[in-house]
């Protein structure tokens, strides 16, 4: 299968390392920015990259924009080139747009615009740093609604050996244990019996309440 390729319009500390992960895995990136010293410095990373102005048409349309499976305009400060960069990718049909907003007001202006996706950077990170502070344990989290979300929670030395079935979280705070990441690979739905051991993960699915409830039980008996 032909895997998809990306441009990325903006290459600022956002743009830039979300080109270079997208590189780390195997996709193919093409890079733009108005800067030319910017360009000079990605060029090495990236399978293309362009000094361009995005929101000059003509140049966008040289450069064959509209072959591409997804955009990603990743300009946040000047909002009127964000958005008129964005109109641009749209207007050329490319198949997935994503754009980095920098205020709420902002993000609104991009779904009127019919983004696939808005992202908030600086406020998703501001938010998930803020949950690993006040929970030590807490690797990292999904939300898959207002109400529901996946965590990844360390596993303490206090719990070392316990099985699942001490720990049960099921009966007790309504939240279930979906798979248990040990150094040596993962265990997929567990079982009562399965143990885990200091420093696995337990990703934990339920509501924000119910994995609350037992986040701060584990905090308890660390
Ligand atoms: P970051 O936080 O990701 O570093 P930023 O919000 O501080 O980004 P921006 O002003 O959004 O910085 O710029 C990100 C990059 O986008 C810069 O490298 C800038 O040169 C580039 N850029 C800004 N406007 C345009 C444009 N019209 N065309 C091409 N590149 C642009």
């Amino acid at each position: 299968m032909k895997k998809q390729q990306f441009v990325v319009i903006g290459l600022g500390r956002f743009g830039s390392s979300l080109a270079m992960e997208l590189i780390d895995q195997g996709y193919e990136v093409l890079g733009v920015d108005r800067n030319e010293e910017v360009v000079s410095n990605m060029s090495s990373y990236l399978t293309h990259t362009v000094v361009a102005d995005a929101t000059d048409e003509e140049m966008l349309r040289s450069i064959g924009i509209r072959n591409f499976d997804c955009g990603i305009v990743a300009i946040g400060d000047d909002i009127q080139m964000s958005i008129m960069a964005t109109i641009l990718l749209k207007e050329m049909g490319i198949g997935t747009v994503v754009s980095k907003a920098i205020s709420t007001l902002h993000g609104r202006a991009l779904e009127k615009l019919g983004v696939d996706k808005v992202v908030y950077p600086e406020r998703d990170m501001g938010i998930r740093v803020a949950h690993q502070l006040v929970n030590p344990n807490l690797v990292d989290y999904i939300e898959l609604s207002k109400d529901y979300s996946i965590v990844e929670l360390k596993v303490p030395s206090s719990l070392d050996g316990q099985m699942l079935s001490d720990l049960n979280p099921r009966a007790r705070f309504g939240c279930s244990i979906v798979a248990i990441q040990k150094p040596n690979g993962c265990i997929v739905a567990p079982t009562a019996m399965d143990q885990i051991h200091t420093g696995d993960i337990m990703v934990i699915i339920g509501s924000n309440e119910n994995i609350e409830e037992f986040e701060e039980s584990v905090n308890n008996r660390a």
